[in-house]
């Protein structure tokens, strides 16, 4: 613990007033470090130290003109933390809560993450305080367009490969990567979540979100259950929330909630196909509120400014809409109320209070890092597509996806199992995810 103490004094002293940051540091410090005493090599290389330290950060000026002429100013930033086992690999958030302290927060999750995907991926995170909500698709393409005159400088297919996150969906990846083309003369996989026209990959939409709930049921498979009949709450509604809703209800689960920033719906009917057609139509098309799916199904009804976990008793939670969005008190009421399996969609959206009470508990709970791995892994694998020219099928990609979350699971299973035989997946993943890392970097010297 002295250790932890100094490491993180060091680390906020010279990363001050970036307390996200400070969080998944300190996260990923307290189940490491015991690891890295036993192992000397690591310690004495400063593995840890020169992993929270970004290899580069870009920030620029992003200039754009709205619908009503006005000239507009946002700040944009590429966060590249690794490339010790691949090109830079991570999304781009676009929103107004954008900064730099969330971005190094995401871009160093992102390098445990994309290595416990057994894939080459390094880890970076990118975005803009710019908010998509409430623009005009031409306000969107132009400001898209100027994001990315200034990207394309730091960005390729070998270097550094963005996807997309909260606001950047098919529509922004489609305007960047138009851009991207125009600039540098060049048809290449520069970002993935491409449209399948132009190089996108099946099920890359869906994979967040079914590998998150493909998680959850390697995780239940090792109690001999599954979700078949199980309650799910989950929050958000967008990209991850809306295919982790589709995943659940194909396997025999009731969805009882989703969310946005605005509050959350419960519907205790269920979210059936229909409904969650609707939600898709609602947020992809529209860009409607969630408010408005109770207006629409009666059976459900809808709570302003607040998140599903204490309102529905369930047996299994998944946050999949932004950080910290499950506080302690939050994580005892799903205890309380009987919850057995947490598995996270979003990237860190338990607070450490949370997490602690869900380690306490000893129930089953997957950090983002590993159970949201399936959106980056399928991401890989659209590399891999755009590099040999091909496509493969939506069983192909599938398989591939439940392979890839079934090895992190049981990597978390190996790096994380006590002595009491209970599996702790935090510490699992953190190390399991470290390790290919600090041996890469080993390999490399001192760069
Ligand atoms: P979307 O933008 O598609 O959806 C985000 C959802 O979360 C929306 O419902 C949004 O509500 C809600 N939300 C956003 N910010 C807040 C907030 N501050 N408070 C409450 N609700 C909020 O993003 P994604 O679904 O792609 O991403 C969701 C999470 O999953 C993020 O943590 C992201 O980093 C993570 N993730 C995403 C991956 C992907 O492949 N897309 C891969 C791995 C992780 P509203 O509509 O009101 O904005």
């Amino acid at each position: 613990m002295v250790a932890l103490k100094e490491f993180m004094d060091n680390l906020i002293a010279k990363n001050p007033g970036e307390p996200l940051f400070h969080q998944a540091v300190q996260e990923v410090a307290e189940s490491l470090l015991p690891y890295i005493q036993e192992h000397p090599e690591y310690e004495k290389a400063k593995i840890l130290e020169r992993m929270t330290e970004p290899e580069r950060v870009i920030i620029f000026r992003v200039p754009w003109i709205d619908d009503k002429g006005e000239f507009q100013i946002n700040r944009g930033f590429r966060v590249q933390m690794s490339s010790a086992i691949g090109p830079y690999k991570g999304g781009i958030r676009l929103h107004p809560s954008v900064n730099l302290g969330m971005l190094k927060f995401l871009a160093f999750e992102q390098v445990l993450k994309n290595s416990l995907t057994t894939l080459p991926m390094g880890g970076a995170k990118g975005g803009s305080d710019f908010d998509p909500k409430g623009k005009s698709d031409n306000e969107v393409m132009r400001f898209c367009q100027s994001f990315m005159t200034e990207l394309q400088r730091h960005v390729g297919a070998d270097t550094d490969v963005p996807a997309g996150d909260i606001g950047t969906g098919a529509r922004e990846v489609g305007f960047m990567f138009g851009q991207y083309k125009r600039l540098r003369n060049e048809f290449v996989g520069v970002l993935t979540g491409k449209g399948l026209e132009y190089g996108g990959s099946l099920i890359r939409p869906e994979a967040t979100g079914y590998g998150t709930t493909y998680f959850a049921q390697y995780m239940l498979a090792t109690k001999g259950d599954s979700l078949k009949g199980k309650r799910v709450a989950i929050s958000g509604s967008g990209n991850v929330a809306q295919y982790a809703v589709e995943k659940c209800t194909q396997l025999g689960a009731t969805v009882v909630s989703v969310s946005d920033s605005n509050g959350c719906i419960i519907d205790e009917a269920g979210i059936d196909a229909e409904k969650l057609a609707y939600i898709m139509d609602l947020k992809n098309v529209k860009r409607g509120r969630i408010k408005e799916y109770a207006s629409k199904y009666p059976s459900s009804k809808y709570y302003e400014g607040q998140r599903p976990w204490q309102l529905v008793k369930v047996d299994v939670a998944m946050p999949c809409a932004t950080q910290n969005e499950l506080s302690e008190a939050d994580a005892k009421a799903l205890l309380a109320n009987g919850v057995i399996c947490v598995a996270e969609g979003a990237n860190m959206p338990s607070e450490i209070g949370a997490v602690n009470a869900f380690l306490a508990a000893k129930i089953l709970y997957a950090p983002g890092k590993a159970s949201n791995a399936g959106g980056v892994a399928t991401s890989g694998l659209e590399m891999s597509q755009n590099s040999e020219r091909l496509s493969w099928t939506r069983e192909e990609v599938d398989q591939k996806l439940q392979r890839i979350m079934k090895d992190i699971h049981d990597n978390c299973v190996k790096y994380g199992t006590g002595a009491d035989g209970v599996v702790n997946y935090v510490k699992g993943a953190n190390i399991a995810g470290f390790v290919k890392v600090a041996n890469a970097m080993l390999a490399q010297g001192l760069v």
